[in-house]
C-alpha cells in the first residue's frame, strides 16, 4: 500500500485568555491510497481539529505548534496560504455535518461548482457546466440537468449532502476529509450518504477519513478505526479488532453504548452511558486523561501517562491494564461486539 498521509506527532492548540488549550496533542497516524479511516471520540476530543489542521484551516488564536502533516511526501506545515488553498480541492476534499453551512444560499448550485470547477481544473465555462451536471449524475441527484441550476433551500438535507460530495470531489482529491457528514440525518438517509461515499472510494479510489462520535455508522464504510479521548489517540485497530477485541476502556464504553442490531438481545440489554465528562484541556489529568471516568483505574493511572501497548502490529491502545504486571480484568462486559 502507498502511504497517501502521514501525520506525525502533531499537535494543535488554541490560545485562549485562560491559558493553551491542548486540543490535539500528539497525534500520528497514516493513511494509505484508496483506504477509508475512522477518527471517532466524542465532541471535544480533538478529530475535528485534526481534519482542520490537515486542510490547513485552523483558525486563529488556534496553532499548529508541533509535528508534520505529509501529503505524498509534502509537509502541509510549511505550505503557504496560496499552496494550501491549492491542495484544498486539488488533493484533498472536505464534507461537513452540515451543508447549509458550506453552501452559499444566495448562489445556486452551477455558480458553485462552476466557480471551483473553473479555478481548480481551468475549465472553461461550457465545460465545467457539462463536468457539474456529470458530478450531480454521479452522486444520484435525480433530473440533474434541472437541479444543477437550483439553489441549496431547494433540496432536501440528504441531497444536500450529494451536492456538497460532488462539489468536494469536483477536482479528483485523493483524499475525502468527511465530518460528521450523516449526524443531521435521518437513519434511512444516513446509510444511503455512506453507501455513496463507499462508492465514490471504489469507483475512484478515493481515501477516505471519516471524522465521527458515532461507531455505529463506520462498520460499513471503514477499515481501519482510530479512537481519540482528550486530544490524544487511546486505541487503534482494524475494524473487526476494534468491534471484536477491544482493549481500552473508553472503547469498551463507546461499544457498550451502541445498541446491538439483534431486536431480542436489545430488550435484555441496557446500554450503557459512559458517566462524567472529558478533563478540561486547559488542565488535563497528568497521567491517563480518562483516569477520573474509568472505573478500571490504577494508581498508576493518576500519574503516568500509559504509553502505546502493542497487540498485534495493527492494534495498539494506550492503557496500564496491557502491561504484563497489571492486574486482569474482564472487559466490556458482553464479551462481543456491539454489532
Ligand atoms: Fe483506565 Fe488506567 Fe487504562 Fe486509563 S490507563 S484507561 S485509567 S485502566
Amino acid at each position: 500500500m502507498n502511504t497517501l498521509l502521514d501525520v506525525k506527532d502533531l499537535k494543535t492548540s488554541f490560545y485562549t485568555y485562560a491559558g493553551e488549550v491542548k486540543a490535539v496533542d500528539g497525534v500520528s497516524f497514516q493513511l494509505d491510497a484508496g483506504e477509508a479511516l475512522a477518527i471517532v471520540g466524542e465532541s471535544g476530543c480533538g478529530k475535528s481539529v485534526t481534519a482542520l489542521s490537515i486542510m490547513g484551516l485552523v483558525q486563529d488564536p488556534g496553532k499548529i505548534v508541533n509535528g508534520q502533516i505529509c501529503l505524498n511526501g509534502r509537509d502541509l506545515t510549511l505550505a503557504s496560504n496560496k499552496e494550501l488553498c491549492g491542495v484544498r480541492g486539488n488533493e484533498i476534499g472536505m464534507i461537513f455535518q452540515d451543508p447549509l453551512t458550506s453552501l452559499n444560499p444566495v448562489l445556486s448550485i452551477e455558480q458553485q461548482m462552476i466557480e471551483s470547477l473553473m479555478l481548480h481544473q481551468k475549465l472553461s465555462k461550457r465545460q465545467a457546466i457539462t463536468r457539474g451536471i456529470e458530478l450531480l449524475k454521479m452522486v444520484g441527484i435525480p433530473a440533474a440537468e434541472d437541479r444543477f441550476y437550483q439553489y441549496p433551500h431547494q433540496f432536501s438535507g440528504g441531497m444536500r449532502q450529494r451536492v456538497m460530495i460532488a462539489m468536494a470531489m469536483a477536482c479528483g482529491p485523493k483524499i475525502l476529509i468527511a465530518d460528521e457528514p450523516t449526524t443531521a440525518l435521518d437513519v434511512t438517509i444516513q446509510a444511503q450518504i455512506l453507501e455513496l461515499m463507499k462508492g465514490v472510494r471504489k469507483s475512484l479510489n478515493t481515501a477516505i477519513v471519516l471524522i465521527t462520535h458515532d461507531l455505529g455508522v463506520v462498520a460499513g464504510l471503514c477499515q481501519r478505526v482510530l479512537v481519540m479521548y482528550a486530544g490524544k489517540i487511546v486505541e487503534r485497530a482494524p475494524i473487526e479488532d476494534l468491534y471484536y477485541r477491544p482493549k481500552h476502556p473508553y472503547t469498551w464504553g463507546l461499544l457498550g453504548a451502541l445498541p446491538r442490531l439483534d431486536a431480542e438481545d436489545n430488550q435484555k440489554r441496557k446500554l450503557t452511558p459512559i458517566w462524567g465528562k472529558p478533563p478540561d484541556l486547559l488542565a488535563p489529568p497528568p497521567g491517563c486523561r480518562f483516569a477520573p471516568r474509568c472505573q478500571y483505574a490504577m494508581k498508576i493511572c493518576e500519574r503516568e501517562v500509559p504509553p502505546d501497548f502493542e497487540i498485534t502490529p495493527q492494534h495498539q491502545a494506550a492503557c496500564w491494564l496491557l502491561d504484563p504486571r497489571a492486574p486482569k480484568v474482564e472487559h466490556f462486559p458482553e464479551g462481543s461486539a456491539a454489532l
